[in-house]
């Protein structure tokens, strides 16, 4: 892990067209919404970048053809965390499953490896965040808790 101090703004503009250019290809509009001009948070750039792409890419599938993915970075009340949400509008995550997600090499995809979401959790627990699911029947949002920085 190489930690600095790096702004979440800019590392998911950085990814953006990576997302969008898998989107477009089905028909998934994809939205950003920033209510928060600094971001800056201390993590591996590299790292968080694959954290963000990993859990849009998720939602990508979940929708499958046609859909609306929303990037959405915030703060909490307190302050102490920078928070982005990726919001889709897939089937949701059946209940008898949604305590397995985040195990190593659980995968409901035929070519899954069921390793994205364990790595991602890993990833963002080792600078302190913490990475929750809400889900139903019209979608579902990942939150990443990022823990905000001075620096
Ligand atoms: P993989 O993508 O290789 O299957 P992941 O660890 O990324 O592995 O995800 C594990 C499982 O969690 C997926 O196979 C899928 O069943 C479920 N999942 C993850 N993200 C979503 C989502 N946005 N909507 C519905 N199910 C999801
Ligand atoms: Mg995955």
């Amino acid at each position: 892990m190489h930690l600095k101090p790096v702004s979440v703004n800019k590392v998911l503009g950085e990814i953006l067209p990576i997302i969008k250019s898998e989107a477009i290809l089905h028909n998934i509009d994809v939205v950003v919404e920033k209510t928060c001009k600094l971001s800056k948070v201390v993590a591996d750039e590299e790292l968080l970048k694959q954290v963000f792409l990993n859990i849009c890419k998720n939602g990508m599938e979940a929708i499958g053809q046609g859909g609306l993915l929303t990037i959405r970075i915030r703060q909490d009340e307190e302050q102490d965390y920078f928070i982005v949400d990726v919001i889709d509008t897939g089937p949701g995550i059946p209940e008898n499953l949604r305590g397995k997600i985040f195990e190593p090499f659980f995968t409901t995809k035929e070519k899954g490896t069921g390793l994205g979401l364990s790595i991602c959790q890993q990833i963002i627990k080792e600078i302190g965040g913490a990475i929750q699911m809400e889900t139903g029947p019209y979608g579902t949002t990942f939150s990443i808790y990022l823990p905000a920085t001075m620096l």
